[in-house]
């Protein structure tokens, strides 16, 4: 057992940061004190009750699910507040709770298909995951999810693995990063004897559902992938249900093994879309219930017009905005909305230049800048320019006729006519999605 509260903490604060958005993460973790380590239990220490208790709500379940993934440190975790008299006792919350005995990884109780609001960009895989945890292993297997960050596929994992584990409580089910899954391959080749992996595929083989999250990133490691491929075959044959996430389809998976990759193909492929307004309302509704916090339509529908990303962003503003009421000790409306978007957009553009765009967009598609702001008219460059001008007027707050000064100075008709071309061009051609949300994740990732 580890016996320093504060190295513990520390330890979960690095996973916390990766797993959890990160104003959650500054608003409501960050504060946290690590207080010792008393009978088993890591003691946390924050400045309000009211603080406690909210942090209890959102986190406590993931806390002991990072916990549990910590090699020697405590079964149980606790916050106390400051405020409250006498010796810090025990948050009521906290309760000794042995980790589920047929699960590896860990499956998170806050993600269910009842909490799972579901609309036009997401009924088919939301249907698709039920169908799956209903019948594993005898319908659509493997299933295969896809879709742009933050828009539910991790949830409907979590969901399908919380359905099963409830209505059949003997199927062993590993839920686990695609990461994971290649670092303990990894280290079972490097620990075994003579290079052989036989532990690590005796403890996939015994698996009845495996689901591993963001398999795009068992691209590029080719040594691993034969492996992978008889594992995933293994499985298959012996009727055990797999589901895969990705942040995009099979076919646009670079430097995948061909046989993984008819393998994923082979799947049931099913998408998440980023949601409509209606839906975005809906979700933010079903989150705010969650909280246990009333808000009325109007604020809910401000702030669904304008964060229209991904749903974990809006889960973000949501937060702020609930966590700036408490703080001026009002109901939630509109002028906390517009203080809370405010900070989220100067947020934003802050960081963000046209011409770091324009750069991240060039390095995509491999064309000169000189070309994509110059004169030329040929296909190799108009669409890098429609793309990078999509992306300006995305990611930064600028008015039409500002953007087309950074291409020659352009028309703002021009600038309109290319942001409404890619914006058609997003909704049918897979493609022009990939390169939208790569270049976007090039240019928030500086
Ligand atoms: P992804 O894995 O696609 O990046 P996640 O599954 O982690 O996204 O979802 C991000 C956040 O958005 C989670 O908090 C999740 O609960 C929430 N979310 C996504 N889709 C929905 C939905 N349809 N209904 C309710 N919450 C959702
Ligand atoms: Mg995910």
């Amino acid at each position: 057992m580890i016996n320093d509260a504060n190295a513990i903490w520390q330890e979960m604060l690095s996973k916390l940061e990766v797993e959890v958005y990160s104003l959650g993460f500054d608003v409501w973790i960050k504060p946290l004190r690590p207080v010792k380590i008393e009978d088993g239990v890591l003691i946390l220490s924050t400045a309000t009750a009211t603080s406690r208790n909210e942090v209890a709500a959102k986190y406590m379940p993931l806390f002991k699910a990072i916990l549990r993934r910590i090699d020697g440190a405590p079964s149980d975790i606790a916050i106390v507040s400051d405020d409250e008299d006498g010796v810090p006792a025990p948050a009521p919350i906290a309760h000794h709770e042995e980790p589920p005995r047929n699960e590896y990884g860990t499956i998170n109780p806050k993600y269910n298909f009842e909490n799972f609001v579901v609309g036009k960009c997401n009924e088919l895989s939301a249907a698709a995951a039920r169908a799956v945890a209903e019948a594993p292993g005898q319908v659509y297997n493997p299933l295969f999810i896809y879709g742009g960050v933050g828009l539910g596929k991790t949830h409907l994992m979590h969901a399908i693995g919380n359905e099963v584990k409830m209505s059949t409580s003997n199927l062993k089910i590993m839920y686990v990063s695609s990461k994971t899954f290649l670092n303990e391959f990894i280290e079972s080749i490097r620990t075994a004897s003579g290079g052989s992996n036989q532990a690590f595929r005796e403890k996939y083989r015994s698996i009845d559902l495996l689901m591993i999250d963001d398999v795009q990133f068992i691209a590029k490691k080719p040594s691993t992938q034969e492996e992978i491929f008889h594992i995933f075959e293994e499985l298959q044959n012996s009727g055990k249900q797999m589901v895969f996430a990705s942040d995009r389809p099979p076919q646009d998976i670079p430097d995948l093994d061909d046989r993984v990759r008819s393998r994923f193909m082979s799947s049931l492929v099913v998408d998440v879309q980023p949601p409509d307004l209606e839906t975005r309302i809906a979700i933010l509704q079903r989150k705010a219930q969650d909280a246990k916090v009333n808000i009325a339509d109007a604020p809910l529908e401000y702030i669904a017009e304008r964060v229209t990303g991904s749903i974990r962003e809006m889960e973000g503003v949501l937060t702020k905005v609930i966590f700036l009421a408490k703080l001026r000790g009002s109901k939630v409306d509109l002028n906390i909305c517009a203080e809370a978007l405010k900070d989220y957009r100067v947020q934003e553009c802050d960081e963000i230049t046209a011409d770091e765009i324009i750069d991240c967009t060039c390095r995509y598609f491999n064309v000169q800048k000189a070309d994509v702001v110059g004169k030329k008219k040929n296909k190799e460059v108009v669409e890098p320019r429609q793309v990078a001008i999509y992306l300006i007027n995305e990611l930064m707050t600028l008015p039409l006729a500002s953007i087309g000064e950074f291409f020659g100075g352009r028309e703002h008709t021009t600038v309109m006519h290319a942001r409404d071309k890619i914006s058609a061009a997003l909704v049918s051609d897979q493609k022009m999605r990939t390169a939208v949300n790569d270049i976007k994740a090039m240019v928030l990732r500086k």
